[in-house]
């Protein structure tokens, strides 16, 4: 069976999340760092993100049960400038800490409209769009960017991998309609996506990266093994990437990617970095109607042909596994066994 591959049976999300808990539980993660973990997994099977999805829970727990991640880090969270919010994650799991600081990034935005939340030596390892969802549900613009902490993108001009697959986020609300929210990787193709394509035996798509010798290659085997995954969009996405390597990691105080990987040690999966949120509340920008400007916006835009705009994707999927519930995959069988 393909990793991706659907069975007949199904499980609901919240069998889902306990099965995931329990293991983190089990591999020493806290309860209440467990279930965060595992509502953002199980969210991103659900919604059939599967690069990021029950997939990686192998990943979480060899973190855990080999000491590279702290499953029970108590991060520290303060307030250092009317809008700024720093939290050093103690070598815990950024989803977590950002969850213990969500008092305060509301109080934040209640008062100055705008929080910039810069954590620090945190390990993140999943899609960026269930917090930033989450954000825009309660009303505020966010963004998002992330130093991944895995060496393996080259861009053009680079001998060897410099960056990670660094992802940038943003999601907004939309009167009347669910969330517009996009995340991706800045790589041509994300590390998750490669690893399903090599366990499936299939090709990447062309341009998608380098052989250890820099040619390019569409071998998920050897831009693995060796070789390098290329930015999207030329020099472009290697500019983006930069620039998330300088805020995620440098301006937060975190790693930079090219610093973690001397340190990690063999089969580490999660990586100790660094993230930057940005918070807005779209009332202060004087502009009582952006929520139903931004509504027809997207309106003229599915009217123009535009008809799938992101997350859309997500949402039914999610309303399909709420119908049906979510399908047992190989990995999810893996799990359960
Ligand atoms: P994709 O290329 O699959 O998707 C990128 C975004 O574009 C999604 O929001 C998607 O919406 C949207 N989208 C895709 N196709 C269309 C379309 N035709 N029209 C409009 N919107 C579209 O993402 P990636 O493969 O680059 O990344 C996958 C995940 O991996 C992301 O969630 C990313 O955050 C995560 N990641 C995490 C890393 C980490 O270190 N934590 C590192 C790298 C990536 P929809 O979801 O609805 O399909």
């Amino acid at each position: 069976m393909k990793a991706n591959e659907v069975a007949e049976k199904r499980i609901s999300f919240v069998g889902l999340v306990e099965v995931i808990e329990a293991r983190l539980v089990a591999a020493g993660a806290s309860e209440e760092v467990a279930r965060v973990l595992a509502f953002n997994c199980a969210s991103c099977e659900r919604d059939g993100t599967l690069s990021h999805g029950v997939f990686r829970v192998r990943g979480y727990l060899d973190s855990l049960t080999r000491g590279w991640a702290d499953g029970a880090a108590v991060p520290s969270i303060e307030r250092s400038g009317p809008s700024f919010i720093r939290i050093d994650g103690r070598n815990g799991f950024a989803q977590p800490a950002l969850a213990a600081a969500q008092s305060l990034i509301a109080d934040t935005l209640a008062e100055t409209g705008v929080a910039v939340i810069a954590l620090r030596d945190s390990h993140h390892f999943s899609s960026l769009w269930p917090e930033l969802e989450g954000f825009a549900r309660d009303g505020h613009v966010a963004m998002a960017m992330i130093a991944s902490g895995k060496l393996a993108v080259v861009p053009e001009g680079a001998s060897r991998p410099v960056f990670s697959t660094n992802p940038f986020g943003f999601a907004t609300p939309v009167a009347g309609a669910d969330p517009v929210v996009f995340d991706f990787a800045t790589s041509s193709v994300s590390h998750g996506d490669l690893q399903l394509l090599r366990a499936d035996g299939e090709e990447a798509p062309p341009g998608a990266g380098v052989d250890a010798e820099g040619h390019a290659s569409t071998d998920p085997v050897e831009i693995l093994d060796g070789g390098g995954i290329r930015p999207f969009g030329g020099h472009k996405g290697a500019l983006l990437s930069m620039m998330i390597e300088m805020l995620a990691a440098g301006l937060t105080g975190g790693s930079f990617t090219y610093e973690i990987d001397v340190e990690a040690p063999e089969g580490a999966h999660t990586f100790r970095t660094g993230q930057l949120y940005i918070v807005i509340d779209p009332q202060r920008g004087g502009n009582d109607e952006y929520l139903a400007r931004v509504r027809a916006f997207t309106d003229m835009l599915r009217d123009s042909g535009m008809e799938r705009l992101p997350a859309d994707r997500r949402y039914a999927n999610r309303a399909e596994a709420e119908r049906s519930g979510i399908p047992v995959t190989a990995d999810i069988r893996a799990l359960l066994d």
